[in-house]
């Protein structure tokens, strides 16, 4: 299996190039925020609980995450990999994900980090909310709140994977062509 997490602050452009990836390397997405509004959308029990917090701009509880996550990849367990969008987002997150994976008899490759601006994320995350219909794109305060929490609660988590020789930083800034081709260039290389 390849398994990849693609990792960086909200408005990176994390789902833009999953979708190249996942198209190049024939591999499963898993962004847990997707599987989050697809709940919310379906009013499920999950969705109610999550919406609570992504409204808030706070993260949704480990224990909810780490389930969840778990029964998605449980769902695929034939891909030939995964690309992981928006998880891990905290250390606990991240030790969970390993020893499931190590159950699988897998392991996590590398963690690909997109690295922006704070006041470039602002800019395209008020661009996307007039075309995504998200509320959490919509307002300035939670916004400022999602960009904290990233960088308190989830930028460690780099160093989770720095500690295992699996961190590599990409520059998020330039077309979304060169981006992708910087992304490329390093799954087949590392
Ligand atoms: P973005 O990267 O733009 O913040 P996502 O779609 O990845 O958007 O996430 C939207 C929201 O879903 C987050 O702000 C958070 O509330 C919740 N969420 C997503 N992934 C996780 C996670 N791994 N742990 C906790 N909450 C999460």
């Amino acid at each position: 299996m390849l398994n990849i997490v693609l990792f960086g602050p909200p408005g990176a452009g994390k789902g833009t190039q999953s979708e190249r990836i996942i198209e190049k390397y024939g591999l499963v997405h898993l962004s847990t925020g997707d599987v989050f509004r697809a709940n919310i959308k379906g009013e499920t029990e999950l969705g109610i609980l999550a919406k609570s917090y992504i409204d808030a701009g706070k993260l949704v509880p480990d224990e909810v995450t780490i389930n969840m996550l778990r029964s998605e990849v449980l769902k695929n367990e034939a891909a030939k990999g995964f690309i992981f969008d928006g998880f891990p987002r905290t250390n606990n997150q991240a030790a969970a994900l390993d020893n499931f994976l190590i159950e699988l008899n897998t392991s996590i490759k590398v963690m690909l980090a997109l690295e922006v601006e704070e006041n470039e994320l602002k800019t395209r995350l008020a661009k996307r909310s007039e075309i995504s219909g998200r509320a959490d794109d919509a307002n300035p305060e939670v916004i400022a709140n999602r960009i904290h929490v990233y960088n308190s609660e989830t930028a460690p988590v780099k160093e989770f994977y720095q500690e295992q020789n699996k961190f590599v930083s990409i520059d998020g800034i330039g077309s979304i062509d060169e981006i992708t081709n910087r992304l490329f260039s390093v799954i087949d290389n590392f």
